[in-house]
């Protein structure tokens, strides 16, 4: 049987009396629906080291929004420093790596909420969009993203007309052969970006998506740019 010591007893109080006839092990169910021992270790690891931060003790009162902004962004900065995810598991493959960013996640988002959706959007959802989108030479950013915390980056997929169905998007990207650029234009209120997470304080890079055109022909239904502030675009 696993050595389930590294959990910590629950405190004593009033409830004591109804567990002390529980027919089982509380410790053994956790277990049990976490489903991996080493997953449930890294939360406790995760849980230990935020409770003992300064940075991250809860306040009696509520600051005020943009000191909250303050805080989240500098909570971000410090759970990348702590490195939860070791390179060992970076290299270990897809799916192991996805279940344990997935765990950090959760066990931030139990202490911390702002961090884990700042997290899930700026690097979890633009390290995945990066690699299901991008080509060989677009890896370094995803390496970039979720191994070095090199980028914090902004989604702007949703449109104020829409949002589950992004074949509805209405903003475009027409390519400018004389001037190399691409065009980017709004048509109206309804195909304005918005809900983009991480945009409005801290950001400086993007994934942006937009229909794709070339002399005023579609060539692919969505297409996400991305410009990445300490990279030159042109060259992704
Ligand atoms: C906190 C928060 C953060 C967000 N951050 C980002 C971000 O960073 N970047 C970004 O691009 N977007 C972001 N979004 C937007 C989010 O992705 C959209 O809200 C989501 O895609 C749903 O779109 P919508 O609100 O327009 O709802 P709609 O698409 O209008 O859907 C409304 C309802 O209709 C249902 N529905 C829609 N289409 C169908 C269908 N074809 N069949 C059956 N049911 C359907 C939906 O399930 C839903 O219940 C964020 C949203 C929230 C709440």
């Amino acid at each position: 049987m696993e050595d389930l010591s590294f959990i910590p007893n629950l405190l004593n109080g009033p409830l004591d009396v109804y567990r002390d006839t529980s027919s089982f092990d509380w410790k053994r169910l956790k277990l049990a629906l976490e489903g991996d021992i080493q997953l449930l270790r890294l939360k406790y690891k995760i849980w230990h080291t935020l409770e003992n931060d300064p940075l991250f003790a809860h306040n009696i009162v509520t600051p005020p929004v943009e000191e909250q902004k303050r805080i989240t962004q500098m909570q971000l900065q410090k759970i990348n420093q702590y490195k939860f995810l070791t390179d060992e598991i970076f290299n270990a493959g897809y799916m192991k790596r996805t279940r344990t960013l997935m765990t950090i996640n959760e066990a931030v988002q139990s202490l911390a909420p702002s961090v884990s959706v700042k997290m899930a959007i700026g690097i979890y959802l633009f390290s995945n969009a990066i690699l299901s989108l991008g080509t060989e030479r677009h890896r370094q950013f995803y390496e970039a993203t979720i191994k070095d915390r090199k980028y914090v980056a902004s989604f702007a997929l949703t449109e104020i007309a829409h949002g589950s169905d992004a074949k509805l998007m209405r903003t475009t990207s027409t390519y400018d052969p004389k001037t190399k650029e691409f065009v980017i234009h709004t048509p109206d209120f309804e195909a304005a970006k918005c809900w983009v997470g991480n945009l409005g304080k801290i950001l400086c890079d993007i994934l942006f998506f937009a229909l794709f055109f070339h002399s005023l022909e579609i060539i692919s239904e969505v297409f996400a740019f991305f410009s990445l502030s300490s990279y030159n675009a042109r060259n992704v």
